[in-house]
């Protein structure tokens, strides 16, 4: 049995659900906004999926769901926040004025975000800013759960990356990747549904090859994509993220410590760059004419594609989501339902 809701009333749902569980009112707002996007935009392994993460991870006290983010104007060009041990994207909310001052001032800015935890998909941090005319670039590194290219114990983070690019006629290009395979949360799915992932996705505890869900989650590892390539973007995954901002790496994650803990205290940087003011109002029509070339040559399918037509659909006819997992959500409420403040569109940049 499913139960259709309006993307709004699950953001909602959400934000009730994380402030009942130890984030201040707040906090799960923001948190939820982006666990809603994700179930909107057919991103399941990143939304409704993590919640039991969520609260796991909060219960763990592991993260801080009362982080209160300190913002430094640390260079011309540079924010560095501590996250007070809390979401990333709370620094990221208090830290978006400052940073859209300093690209709007210098045509370039990084965000260095540190002491914080990343459970999320990143498109949702980088494409309000291309939305608003700039190209961003984010990076975020996560527990070891990777092998680096030649090894067979796990070192490095799954480490995402995303990229953003503003477009005049239509929304913007945004892919956002794993630098492993396939990101844990497709493992995770896999697991929970009961069939295998594909042959070249991980490997056993012992460093064998396998297509065994939970062989990779129980002491095995992921694999980086495109080989040695793929390996080192992991490796300078861990330095933007981690080096750079000055949080932790995937192997010094002490989450194990916490049971019930999901995600990592580790490090986010996001580069933002005004295409106005190096290529000026062309930058457009040249982009266009990139993505024209690509069609030409057969391309059907842009990155974002597939979100953008899962949130058109969302937006018409609500989220469909299982009776079950609605039930779960309304089983974490207490009898009364906690106050909020009012919804925010997030992510105007
Ligand atoms: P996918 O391999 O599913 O997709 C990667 C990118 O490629 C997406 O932008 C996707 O667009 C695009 N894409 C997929 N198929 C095609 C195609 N046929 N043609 C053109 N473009 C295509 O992502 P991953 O499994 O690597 O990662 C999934 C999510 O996991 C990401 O959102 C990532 O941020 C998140 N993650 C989060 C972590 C964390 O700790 N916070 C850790 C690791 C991953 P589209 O979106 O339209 O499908």
């Amino acid at each position: 049995m499913t139960i259709t809701l309006r993307p709004e009333a699950l953001e909602d749902l959400v934000a009730r659900v994380l402030a009942a569980n130890g984030m201040s009112a707040e906090n799960a707002r923001i948190v939820a906004s982006v666990v809603a996007a994700a179930e909107r935009d057919g991103a399941r392994s990143h939304g409704l999926f993590r919640i039991p993460g969520y609260i796991g991870t909060l219960s763990s006290g592991w993260v801080n769901g009362r982080s209160v983010p300190k913002v430094e104007d640390a260079a011309a060009g540079v924010v560095a926040t501590d996250a007070d041990n809390g979401y990333s994207q709370i620094a990221l909310a208090a830290s978006r004025a400052l940073l859209l001052e300093k690209v709007r001032r210098n045509g370039i800015a990084l965000l260095a975000i540190r002491n914080s935890h990343h459970f999320a998909a990143l498109w949702p941090d980088v494409e309000p800013f291309a939305e608003a005319g700039l190209l961003a670039l984010s990076f975020v590194n996560t527990r070891s759960r990777v092998a680096p290219w030649g090894a067979t114990k796990r070192l490095l983070g799954t480490n995402p990356m995303a990229f953003a690019c503003p477009r005049p006629n239509g929304p913007p290009l945004v892919w956002d990747q794993a630098s492993s395979v396939t990101a844990m949360g497709e493992v995770m799915l896999a697991a929970q549904e009961g069939h295998s992932v594909a042959d070249n996705v991980g490997i056993d505890a012992e460093g064998r090859a396998t297509t065994d869900p939970k062989a990779i989650m129980a002491g095995g590892a992921l694999l980086p994509f495109g080989g040695h390539k793929g390996s080192a973007i992991a490796a300078m995954v861990e330095i933007l993220a981690a080096a750079l901002t000055g949080g932790r790496f995937a192997f010094e994650d002490r989450s194990a410590q916490y049971p019930g803990a999901e995600s990592s205290n580790a490090g986010q940087s996001i580069m933002l760059m005004d295409p106005a003011v190096t290529a000026g109002a062309s930058f457009g029509a040249r982009v266009e004419e990139l993505f024209a070339r690509l069609a030409s040559v057969g391309v059907s399918r842009l990155p974002a594609d597939r979100r953008y037509a899962a949130r058109r659909k969302a937006e018409k006819h609500g989220i469909v989501i299982e009776q079950k997992t609605h039930d779960y959500l309304r089983s974490l409420l207490p009898q009364e339902s906690s106050d909020l403040p009012p919804r925010k569109d997030r992510g105007t940049a």
